[in-house]
């Protein structure tokens, strides 16, 4: 019996489609290319510099002696090895595919103070030739921002104990009606921000003068498995991740998760799976995405960072089964973490008006029960690294 045509939100049956995505190799193309494989039946051109994180999708799996074994999905994701910044193999890929989905971008913000011009340049130059392909080919475009780009709050700027810092107008961030507020240029962890802010600009001019078909993601702190690295087992010793994955390093390690400048700063975190329900709405619902901005985050799950740091503590004994340290948090300051020229988002709130409306989109999962998965794999997946590692005598 063949399988049931997939429908749209309209009702309409949704069509195979090739998706060419840049960034694919990344800890969001990991999980998007997944989805894409389990549940649809479009084809992804998977473009990155790297494919670690897509390996099980791409590499056949293991058969018994003499039989060859194929994925379900075998012929419908191919793997380009090719760096967007100089290749001209990225106009070909384009025009072959129906969809362009960009995600590639440099976006740790240990990088934006010390390696600006390479933030500016991954962000808003890098990103440059992509949506000129996609606007001469008349090609749709679905471009990963950031909610960084609103930048501080509002109410950031009241006294710490004014009654309006209480008021969601001072503080929830809207696609359509919030300002983008960055500190001074010295301030460099902006970069990312701005650079950001403009190639949305750039999108959103093309979409008004040259009819690009155009999406723009703001993520809200997406977290999940495959996030980053962890530094000295399949990252630079000396590197920086973002802070799910400093934590769970320290985690594994057994030392005190660092709380920059007290960790007073609040985020709301989103589990990678809920995420990508929303960009699958969107990628099959072009009639109802095009030419939007959307907030894609979890307003019920904000904590401060001292918050996150005192929950996965908690969860990763649960998982590990080992006794938490008995000093399991440590101060420090920005400038001893990431150097001069950081700054910090405050507070960031998705409005889901928009999301909501258009694509009937809600997030699912709790902070302890994203938590709990995400600490599970890091766990099972490090944890003997970290030993092994850590039981090598240090070189004299
Ligand atoms: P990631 O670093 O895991 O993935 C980015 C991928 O892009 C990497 O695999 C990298 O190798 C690739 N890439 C970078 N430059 C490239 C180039 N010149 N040529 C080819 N490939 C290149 O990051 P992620 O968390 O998956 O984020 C994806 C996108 O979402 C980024 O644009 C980021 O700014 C945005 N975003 C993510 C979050 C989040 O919560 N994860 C939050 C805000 C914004
Ligand atoms: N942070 C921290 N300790 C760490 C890593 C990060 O206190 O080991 C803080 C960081 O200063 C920021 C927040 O955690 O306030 C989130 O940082 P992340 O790198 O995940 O990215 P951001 O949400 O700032 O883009």
């Amino acid at each position: 019996m063949a399988a049931a045509a997939r429908m749209d939100l309209d009702g309409n049956p949704i069509l195979p489609m090739t998706i060419c995505m840049i960034g694919a190799g990344g800890f969001i193309g990991s999980h998007l290319c997944e989805k894409l494989m389990a549940e649809t039946p479009h084809t992804v051109l998977a473009v990155d510099v790297y494919s670690d994180k897509i390996k099980h999708l791409l590499d056949p799996p293991s058969a018994a002696e003499g039989q060859q074994a194929r994925h379900p999905w075998d012929g419908r994701i191919q793997f380009h090895r090719l760096n967007i910044k100089h290749d001209s193999r990225l106009e070909g890929l384009i025009k072959m595919s129906d969809l362009t989905i960009n995600l590639a971008a440099i976006c740790t913000p240990a990088d934006y103070n010390t390696r600006p011009l390479d933030t500016i340049y991954s962000n808003f130059i890098d990103a440059l030739p992509v949506v000129r392909y996609c606007s001469e080919n008349n090609k749709r475009l679905i471009h990963f921002s950031t909610c960084e780009v609103y930048g501080k709050t509002i109410g950031s700027f009241l006294p710490k104990d004014h009654p309006l810092r209480k008021e969601p107008e001072f503080y929830v961030l809207k696609e359509d009606a919030s300002p983008c507020i960055f500190g001074s240029i010295e301030k460099q962890r902006w970069s990312y921000a701005c650079a950001k802010q403009l190639i949305e600009r750039l999108i959103y001019a093309e979409g008004a003068e040259n009819g690009l078909e155009f999406t723009i993601v703001r993520p809200f702190n997406w977290i999940g498995p495959r996030m980053d690295f962890i530094p000295g087992i399949d990252g630079p010793s000396e590197g920086v991740p973002r802070v799910l994955a400093c934590f769970s390093n320290n985690l594994l390690r057994r030392e005190p998760l660092k709380l920059v400048d007290g960790g007073q700063s609040q985020r709301t975190f989103v589990y990678i799976k809920d995420a990508i329900e929303a960009v699958l709405l969107m990628t099959e619902n072009p009639a109802r995405a095009n030419g939007h901005i959307f907030n894609v985050g979890n307003p019920n799950n904000e904590v401060t960072v001292k918050q996150l740091a005192e929950i996965m503590t908690q969860v990763y004994s649960k998982v590990s089964g080992e006794a938490p340290l008995e000093m399991p948090t440590l101060d420090v300051s920005s400038k001893e973490f990431y150097g001069e020229g950081y700054d910090d988002s405050d507070k960031r709130i998705p409005d889901m008006t928009i999301i909501n409306k258009q694509l009937g989109w809600n997030p699912k999962t709790s902070l302890w029960d994203l938590l709990e998965s995400t600490l599970t794999y890091q766990h099972r997946t490090y944890a003997e690294a970290i030993r092994r590692a850590m039981a090598k005598p240090v070189a004299s």
